[in-house]
């Protein structure tokens, strides 16, 4: 199979998240027992400036919170539910939800991720030291170990670009329920594939979940998307030049030049609502003040201009698919 540089860099991003939220641990803004267990030599890792840190915080709290209240809603008559996590790489939300009250509410969690990620996943899990397999309980390997399935969680390689019509029966056809609420996560992973093949990844879990002869009543589906956009400007460019100069390409992030366009990528698949907020937004509107005081007092930061300007240029998108209620579903609308 042939190796290309360009997804080299990309699956490199996956350290960087993976570091981000180390340090943002660290330092105290997050709490998360597992991320240390993903990352080698985690506590000789470099710390990350305030502003990442930050960053990282407002971002995580907010899809946190956004998983949190789709379980809420979705499971209200105790019906399980279904998360597919897409460009999963070194997340540990899965290990925080089974530590956590919503635990039997999770049917099944499945994260998918280039081959090599996954592989290096499943030796992390596999780890008696970590930690992470206490929580699964028992887990089986397949695929030469780049798959890992337990009998709620399954991490499977894949190639999300390729046409998922030749993958996706396969790999989820035994596991995943066309008839359960299902939320799907791509955090920061779809600019790094072209708009033709992120819309035709969501356009196929748009069709799974479809009414058809075989489920006649399909689960809600409720999609989740955190990326950069509006890389137009001279901000934009700076954060693009960063990127390119380490070899990433984002062929994904140009037709999203404004915080408006981003529902377009739900609603022209059916979706029946959707919604989009910057990180700034979040951070002022929606971040409790005392938990604004309690960050703002871990570290000292000198640049706010820079910060707003990066928290500016990251979103939030989150859209629902359902017959019933949707505007129940987006609790920030
Ligand atoms: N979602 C995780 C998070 O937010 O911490 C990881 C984000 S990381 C920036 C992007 C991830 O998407 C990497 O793990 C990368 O390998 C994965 N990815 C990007 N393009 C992919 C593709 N075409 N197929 C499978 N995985 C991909």
């Amino acid at each position: 199979e042939r190796v290309h540089d360009a997804d080299v860099a990309i699956r490199q991003t996956d350290s960087d998240a993976a570091l981000a939220r180390l340090s943002a641990v660290r330092k105290g803004y997050l709490n998360d027992r597992f991320i240390s267990s993903l990352l080698p030599r985690a506590h000789l890792q470099p710390l990350r400036p305030p502003l990442i840190n930050i960053g990282t915080y407002v971002r995580s709290e907010a899809i946190d919170r956004l998983v949190e209240q789709w379980l809420e809603l979705s499971t209200a008559e105790g019906q399980l539910c279904q998360i597919v996590s897409l460009g999963a790489g070194s997340d540990t939300r899965f290990w925080r939800l089974m530590d956590g009250p919503r635990k039997e509410q999770i049917g099944a969690y499945f994260e998918l991720d280039f081959p090599d990620v996954t592989l290096k996943k499943a030796m992390a899990i596999r780890n008696p030291k970590s930690g992470l397999s206490t929580i699964l309980g028992h887990s089986e390997l397949d695929l030469g170990g780049q798959a890992l399935h337990s009998s709620r969680y399954h991490l499977l390689p894949c190639d999300l670009r390729n046409p998922p019509a030749d993958i996706f029966p396969g790999l989820f056809k035994e596991y995943l329920s066309p008839a359960l609420p299902t939320l799907l996560l791509f955090e920061c992973v779809l600019v790094y594939m072209s708009p033709e093949a992120s819309s035709n990844l969501i356009q196929w879990f748009v069709d799974f979940f479809s009414p058809s002869t075989r489920t006649p009543s399909p689960g809600t589906l409720g999609c989740t998307v955190y990326e950069m956009f509006g890389l137009e400007d001279a901000f934009g460019q700076v954060m693009m030049n960063n990127l390119r100069a380490r070899n990433v390409s984002l062929p994904g992030a140009k037709p999203y030049s404004s915080l408006e366009s981003l529902p377009t990528r739900f609603l022209r698949h059916g979706f029946t609502s959707a919604k989009a907020l910057t990180l700034r937004n979040i951070k002022s509107d929606y971040i409790e003040p005392s938990e604004l005081e309690r960050i703002s007092s871990l570290e000292m930061l000198d640049e706010v201009e820079e910060l707003n300007l990066v928290l500016e240029h990251y979103a939030i998108t989150w859209g629902v698919k359902t017959s019933v209620s949707a505007a129940t579903m987006s609790p920030w609308i």
